[in-house]
């Protein structure tokens, strides 16, 4: 036994880590235990994988199951598994190193929570989602003062490791018997505050909380304390709300119930049977990392993939659950799957499947389905954007406000044009930062004053969608500001007094082309404006693509040039027709102002250098002139 004892660093994020789940988190240690029966399930799953696809394993004759010890006298409790185990290389890999981006970004988040409240329910809200973050295994220190793991891998030649930690910087690392057999057992050192844990009572309540599900049988002091069920290939009405949300929890590692849920099976095309959820919080917005896909694929209750790339799109992100098919040989090796004409098969039947379910809850539920939009529309909208396979569906399923609806009121496409005016040309929208700057621009007015139906768009990923659709159900998708023959025009014209007389106006057009050269590429009469001098409109995308393109190049300065439509009825105009009558210098200065207060009306970016003075002097002159 007089093997050499090597002390280790951990990682500068997991002392971190480490710091935060020993000190600062009093409630929710429940948790620890789900984290530690899931990997070593995990590591059971893989090896059940190996054995399935031939590959030679030590000690082949070991159950797979998992094996809970609770010794209330030496408060202890012991979690064993007969899975992969690990090599001196896994260990210092998995068990003293984050590579994860993510996982170091989630540390930093829960670090920067705990400082900032003492009383720290928003980190233990966080700290639930632990696992999610490739991090769980960490979670043992908040009931352990001392955490033993040996560990021995599947592979014949190994031999066995010991792995020790207090959880405070440093773990050592310790060569065992040759002997041990394959898997890894961890004994945790129960601190004073957490002896209930070395209680089977209580282990059993946890277990049946957090991991009724898991796929071995785990057994508190030999005896099997969960159901070992893949429910999924269950008849739905032979199960109850509850297993699915215990399910749920348990697939998603969450602590709520599930927002939607959609069990299917089907023959034709394929054989398939999926378990799929939409969780109640989207955690990307709230600032977490990019999610992971959350999608398990199985073959006949094997695991095959665990959160699948390959079996919904990158935008579907969000959806945790399973999916079963017996098609899928059992050996496939988990490299070729994302080439395998099947898994796409799998992928376009399971997708167009759950589209068809959110369109349906949609319709039958839509005060539920504009909370699920509220916080998952954005993935939607990613997927309109860049999955082609299924854009027309996920364009169905798109939200939006409009000039006609009211409250929390969203529409469809497909109510918009249920509802458009006859003699309509096309579906409009405009973009704008909210509601209340869109309403108050001057791309709305022609909208309003012919009662047409616009929608709003807030952000530039909605331009993005809208623009790259040509049309929906037969009608053009058209932006009020962009140039287009599709607008409606004609507004009804107040008659007013001082009106510019008809035959002056193509000169006045002309003199604020010559003066505001190359900043405008035209200018032209507006047939839309009731209320605002003038209008922009862009000639190549919509505003708020523009506005991006200037903010990616805010070196290059200057507002790229538009479409400039006067209102010619409108007062300010006639004002700067008579001083430019009278060749007034005063004339140039108000049509720049005309044209920078159109842009800025546009959401454009525009260089308020020249424009302060500018301003001062027209102030100057306004009041002067009272
Ligand atoms: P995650 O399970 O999300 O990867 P954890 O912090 O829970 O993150 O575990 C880190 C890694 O340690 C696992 O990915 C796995 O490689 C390894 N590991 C943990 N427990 C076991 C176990 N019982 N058997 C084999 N490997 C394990
Ligand atoms: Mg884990």
């Amino acid at each position: 036994m007089s093997q050499k004892v090597e002390t280790r660093e951990f990682q500068t994020e997991i002392k971190q880590l480490l710091d935060i789940v020993i000190n600062s988190l009093y409630t929710e240690k429940d948790i620890f235990l789900r984290e530690l029966i899931s990997n070593a399930a995990d590591a059971t799953e893989k090896l059940r994988y190996l054995t399935l696809s031939g590959d030679e394993v030590a000690d082949k004759e070991l159950p797979l199951e998992i094996e809970i010890e609770t010794d209330a006298e030496a408060h202890t409790l012991t979690i064993s598994d007969n899975g992969i185990g690990m090599t001196r290389e896994d260990l210092i890999a998995n068990l003293g190193t984050i590579a994860h981006s993510g996982s170091k970004e989630f540390i930093s988040q829960l670090a920067q929570t705990s400082r900032e409240s003492k009383e720290s329910s928003v980190g233990e809200t966080a700290l639930s989602l632990i696992g999610q973050f490739g991090v769980g295994f960490y979670s043992a220190f908040m009931v352990a003062e001392k955490v033993t793991l040996t560990t021995r891998s599947y592979r014949t030649e190994d031999e066995s490791y010991t792995w020790t930690s207090d959880g405070s910087g440093s773990y050592t690392l310790e060569k065992g018997e040759a002997t041990g057999g394959r898997g890894t057992k961890i004994v945790l050192s129960l601190k004073p505050d957490a002896y209930k844990y070395a209680e089977p009572n209580n282990i059993n309540e946890i277990i049946k909380q957090y991991s009724s599900f898991v796929s071995f049988p785990v057994k508190v002091n030999g005896e099997k304390a969960n159901t070992v069920e893949a429910i999924w290939v269950k008849n739905p009405s032979e199960i109850s709300d509850q297993e699915y949300e215990e399910f749920y929890k348990y697939l998603a590692n969450a602590f709520d119930e599930p927002y939607y849920k959609l069990h299917f099976s089907s023959d034709a095309p394929l054989d398939i049977k999926a378990l799929l959820f939409v969780p109640k919080e989207n955690f990307e917005s709230f600032g977490f990392s990019r999610m992971e896909r959350g999608v398990n694929l199985f073959c006949k209750k094997v695991l095959i993939q665990e959160k699948s790339e390959a079996i919904v799109p990158e935008w579907a992100r969000f959806i945790r659950g399973v999916i079963d098919s017996e098609e899928l040989p059992l050996n496939i090796s988990r490299e070729t799957l994302q080439d395998s004409a099947l898994v796409t098969k799998l992928n376009r039947v399971v997708t167009g499947r759950f589209l068809k379910f959110l369109d349906e809850q949609a319709k039958n539920n839509p005060e539920k389905y504009r909370e699920f939009w509220e916080k998952f529309g954005s993935f939607l909208k990613e997927g309109a954007a860049t999955d082609v396979l299924h854009k027309d569906a996920l364009v169905k399923l798109l939200r939006f406000e409009s000039n006609m609806t009211k409250d929390k009121e969203l529409i469809s496409l497909e109510q918009y044009v249920e509802r458009m005016q006859e003699e309509q040309k096309g579906i409009y929208y405009v973009s704008g930062y909210n509601r209340e700057s869109i309403e108050s621009g001057p791309y709305l007015e022609i909208f309003k004053d012919k009662g047409i139906e616009v929608l709003y768009v807030y952000e530039t990923i909605d331009d993005y969608v809208l623009n790259s659709l040509p049309e929906f159900q037969g009608k053009k998708i058209v932006a009020a500001e962009q140039d287009s023959e599709d607008l409606p025009e004609g507004v009804e014209q107040k008659e007013s007094e001082e009106e510019i007389p008809q035959d002056e106006v193509d000169g006045l057009l002309t003199w604020f082309k010559e003066t505001l050269g190359n900043r405008v590429t035209e200018v032209r009469v507006s047939k839309r404006l009731v209320e605002s001098p003038a209008v922009v409109l862009s000639s190549f995308g919509t505003n708020s693509m523009v506005r991006m393109m200037q903010l990616m190049n805010k070196d290059q300065g200057g507002t790229p040039p538009g479409i400039l439509e006067i209102n010619s009825r409108h007062p300010v105009m006639k004002g700067i027709y008579d001083l430019q009558k009278n060749n007034d210098p005063f004339a140039a200065a108000a049509a720049e102002q005309v044209l920078e207060n159109a842009q800025i009306a546009a959401g454009l970016l525009v260089d308020p250098r020249g424009m302060v003075n500018r301003l001062n002097n027209i102030l100057e002159r306004a009041v002067s002139h009272k």
